[in-house]
């Protein structure tokens, strides 16, 4: 396993889970060239990253599961109106199907925004976006004028 070239910004890098997009641009400039240099941080950059999306990614999977489901059961009625019944301390309360699939949505979305606000997932994935725009403009042909 490489070693870090540079333990001191290593050791930044790593309490910032090597995100580097709220960092000031006097400081930017030596951690982009540090992560330039060193391969390990690279490799950490890209880990973080990769889980990040993979979190945002599977919430958004979760809630348009959900959609779906709030979407099948208001269309069945048999299903609309299937509880489920609970026995908390003693007191017995029924929730539908329905309430279910919309508490589901809920905790969902919830878990959407905390990913979106705590990891730097959509700074990267816009990131990403434009450089694919990019390239694709680069290689598209170009018109004589
Ligand atoms: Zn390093």
């Amino acid at each position: 396993m490489a070693k870090c070239s540079d333990p001191a910004i290593g050791d930044i890098l790593s309490s910032w889970r090597y995100d580097i997009s709220g960092s000031s641009p006097a400081v930017r400039g030596d951690l982009e060239a540090h992560l330039v240099a060193c391969r390990q941080c690279r490799t950490r950059q890209r880990f973080h990253r990769t889980i990040d999306v993979t979190l945002i990614g599977v919430a958004t999977l979760s809630i348009l599961a959900f959609l779906l489901a709030i979407a099948v059961i208001h269309h069945l009625e048999p299903l609309r109106t299937w509880a489920v019944a609970l026995h908390m301390r003693q007191i017995n309360f029924a929730v539908t199907l329905q309430e279910l699939a919309v508490a589901g949505l809920l905790l969902s979305v919830l878990a959407w925004l905390l990913v979106a606000l705590v990891t730097p997932a959509p700074t990267y994935l816009s990131e990403l976006a434009v450089a694919q725009a990019r390239e694709i403009r680069n290689r598209a042909p170009r018109k004589a004028a």
